[in-house]
């Protein structure tokens, strides 16, 4: 959609409270009923602690522009290392290393356009649909026994004195926690511009990898897929508010979040009634429904890693 002038995108941000759809996500049985993201709520929260913290995303939203209408782009592999930090109260909750592996190679897949289900890609959207190019290794896993049965969205997991881990080397390294999540959220992501103490993603341990405790419709390993999307600096594609801006030119307006596998096509009713694209990673929709980045958002997250750019130290060689 249409990129908005920057103040515009920013005040969105700032005050387009998205009422979230965490509340209704919850069961009594804690099962999770469709996806839940906390990265935007967990934003607003931190840009209303760090009033400096919108200067710096502005800033990255400036760069981000003009290094796209420039071409500045990275120029080879970018090849992040991952620490998994794996938090854990039951047997079942420590993970396996199979299960933390089968997690890297579904990021492998999505962002190297070799997930089998790139195919089904509708031909509306096959001129936009995207290989991100960039591959991930698992570096280290960490793990941590703890008393407590599951955790929120306040970082605690990222903070040793608070029963977490704190982060391995957040500057060079993607840092990823594994732990039970409350309220049914999935997990969430720091945005390229956050404090590099808490920066990484957070996955629930029935929402990683595609065995073992992954947990269907979440089970394919997608949640992360969308995670590193957010980390890469990436927004919902709804833009967190009715036909609200993704700040990404190629995708269409999405009236709100799509839950579960819509069937194709589907119709936004926002200024020019769209086809969504439901199956892009950055929407709600279920693991199995979800299969492409377009062009302009591999655009947005590799300036991130380009000279200047926020993650530019996860790009060396
Ligand atoms: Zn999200």
């Amino acid at each position: 959609m249409k990129k908005l002038i920057l103040s515009a995108s920013l005040l969105m941000l700032l005050f387009s409270c998205a009422e979230n759809d965490s509340t209704d996500l919850v069961s009594a049985t804690n099962e999770v009923a469709h996806r839940g993201c906390a990265s935007h709520d967990v934003l607003l929260n931190k840009l209303n602690e760090d009033p400096k913290l919108a200067n710096r995303m502005n800033e990255i939203e400036s760069f981000t522009e003009l290094a796209i209408k420039e071409g500045r782009l990275v120029n080879g592999k970018i090849e992040i290392p991952v620490v998994v930090n794996v938090l854990y109260k039951t047997t079942a909750e420590n993970i396996s290393l199979a299960q933390i592996q089968s997690q890297i190679d579904v990021l492998n897949k999505d962002f190297n356009a070799t997930n089998s289900d790139f195919n089904n890609v509708p031909s509306a959207f096959t001129g936009v649909k995207a290989n991100v190019g960039i591959t991930f290794v698992l570096d280290a896993v960490v793990r941590k026994s703890t008393t407590k049965s599951s955790w929120r969205t306040d970082d605690s997991m990222k903070k040793s004195n608070k029963g977490g881990i704190a982060p391995t080397s957040p500057t060079t390294k993607l840092n990823l926690w594994v732990c039970n999540m409350s309220g049914g959220i999935l997990g969430y992501a720091q945005f390229p511009g956050g404090s590099s103490a808490t920066d990484g993603v957070v996955i629930d341990n029935n929402a990683m990898g595609t065995n073992g405790s992954a947990s269907a419709p979440f089970n394919l390993g997608r949640t992360a897929t969308h995670e590193v999307g957010h980390w890469m600096n990436l927004r919902h594609i709804w833009g967190d508010a009715t036909c609200g801006s993704d700040l990404v030119n190629d995708t269409p307006s999405h009236n709100t979040a799509n839950y579960g596998c819509p069937s194709f096509p589907h119709y936004s009713t926002c200024s020019g009634t769209p086809i969504e694209m439901t199956m892009n990673y950055m929407d709600y929709t279920d693991d199995a429904c979800m299969y492409m980045f377009s062009n302009d958002q591999k655009s947005r997250m590799l300036t991130i890693f380009a000279s200047g750019g926020a993650r530019n130290t996860f790009a060396q060689p």
